[in-house]
């Protein structure tokens, strides 16, 4: 290019040295013809250089030419491929220009706005709700990053403004989200739990350290009192027994360290076994106790952990349940076992249904409490129905009956 530019130059230097030449062939021989076939020579010679620079010169040019077309190529196919990620990425992201301008959003970031069929999208645009706009001015005002947490549509989403910055100058901002309902909900249960844990555990304790105080009193002499604490202190030490085994088989459980010995198993007969574990409870309490099943088809499942599931369900009817009759079904679905537990007793109320299946919870806390039960039952009857890939609901109408489906995949041993 600077050769192009400076051609003419090139061409009048070589008629100027021409010029002298023809001088200087003039003073040294008088002869022109010889003075003119010395510039002739030179004037060829300049030009068949010039002409080979030139030719240099341009193939150069177009080289680089093609190389800087071949780079905005890649570049074009890096960003094609940049926009295609951030496209098709779950997390909402956002990419604001240093004069606010939305100049790439993806397809998580649309669905967040309140009326996502605008192409010209800026930071104060009114389909931007409110939360959302704030942190995309934060971060653009402030030309720094922003951490924040937000809520949009009742979920949480943890934001990252980043500045972007070409030769320290901003340039503007790329702003990142991340749902993070479902963490912190765990968050929340897991303190929830440790909370409970303590409650539950320091229940049983306090109560038993106030009757030993008492029972140890040097002037303590009362047969009835010490005949009644120790029964209590018995009944509050079994409770803490159920507690810490519940937990510690809850923690193995969680931890993967209970190893499930899966085999053929008639469902019927485990069934009938636990209910001859209840027999007394059952007779007490006088339930009519009726089996119906529509399959013989043997299951492949855990005979213990199939047990501790029918266990917990049999022992609710006893403890909760007011029931006067227990009607157990075992059938087929094309894919599923099908057991179900249905009572006739006080029922459980709607809201209810998925809090049963939580760590300590329990419907009518103080009846419930008295009766000796951890809270932790329905849990772990969850816990191992879904360790077998299996599933539990509860059905009920309150003061008509309750009723546990448990559904197990009909696998194969593995
Ligand atoms: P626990 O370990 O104390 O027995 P569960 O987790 O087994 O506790 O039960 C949780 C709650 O579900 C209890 O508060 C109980 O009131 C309720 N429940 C469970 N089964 C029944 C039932 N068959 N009828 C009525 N309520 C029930």
């Amino acid at each position: 290019m600077y050769y192009k530019q400076n051609k003419r130059a090139i061409y009048n230097g070589l008629i100027g040295v021409s010029f002298v030449l023809f001088l200087l062939g003039q003073v040294i021989s008088d002869n022109i013809l010889f003075s003119i076939f010395v510039i002739i020579i030179f004037v060829v010679c300049g030009i068949a250089i010039v002409h080979k620079m030139n030719q240099i010169l341009s193939q150069k040019e177009q080289e680089i030419v093609l190389e800087k077309q071949s780079q905005s190529r890649q570049f074009g196919l890096v960003l094609a491929q940049l926009r295609t990620l951030i496209t098709y990425l779950p997390y909402p992201m956002v990419l604001v220009d240093q004069t606010g301008n939305i100049e790439l959003r993806n397809d998580s970031f649309e669905l967040l706005l309140n009326d996502a069929n605008t192409d010209e999208l800026t930071i104060t645009s009114k389909n931007i709700p409110f939360p959302l706009k704030r942190l995309l001015n934060d971060g653009y005002l402030n030309e720094e990053s922003v951490t924040k947490v937000i809520t949009l549509n009742t979920l949480e989403y943890q934001c990252i403004s980043i500045p972007v910055l070409q030769k320290n100058r901003y340039k503007g901002s790329l702003i990142v989200m991340h749902d993070i309902t479902k963490l912190l909900y765990q968050e929340k249960v897991q303190k929830r739990f440790v909370a409970d844990a303590s409650h539950e555990l320091k229940s049983p304790i306090t109560a038993i350290k106030g009757m030993v105080e008492i029972l140890t009193r040097q002037d303590f002499d009362d047969d009835i009192t010490e005949q009644d604490f120790m029964e209590q202190i018995k009944v509050e030490t079994e409770r803490l027994e159920v507690i810490v085994n519940n937990l510690l088989f809850l923690s193995k459980l969680n931890s993967k360290t209970i190893l499930l010995n899966k085999q053929p198993l008639d469902i019927y007969s485990v069934v009938a076994e636990c209910l001859r574990t209840f027999k007394l409870q059952i007779n007490e309490k006088k339930i009519d106790v009726e089996i119906t099943k529509t399959s013989q088809e043997p299951l492949i499942a855990d005979a213990a952990s199939l047990t501790t599931i029918f266990n917990n369900l049999i022992d609710n009817v006893c403890m909760y349940s007011e029931a006067s009759k227990l009607v157990i079904s075992i059938d087929d679905n094309t894919q599923e076992k099908v057991i179900k537990f249905c009572d006739n007793g006080i029922g459980i109320h709607e809201e209810d249904f998925t809090r049963i299946f939580e760590r300590f919870y329990r419907v009518d806390d103080a009846r419930n409490r008295a009766t000796g039960g951890s809270g932790l039952g329905l849990n772990i009857v969850k816990e191992l129905v879904e360790a077998h890939g299996g599933s539990i609901e509860v059905e009920s109408v309150q003061n008509e009956f309750t009723r546990f489906i448990v559904k197990l995949p009909k696998l194969t041993k593995s």
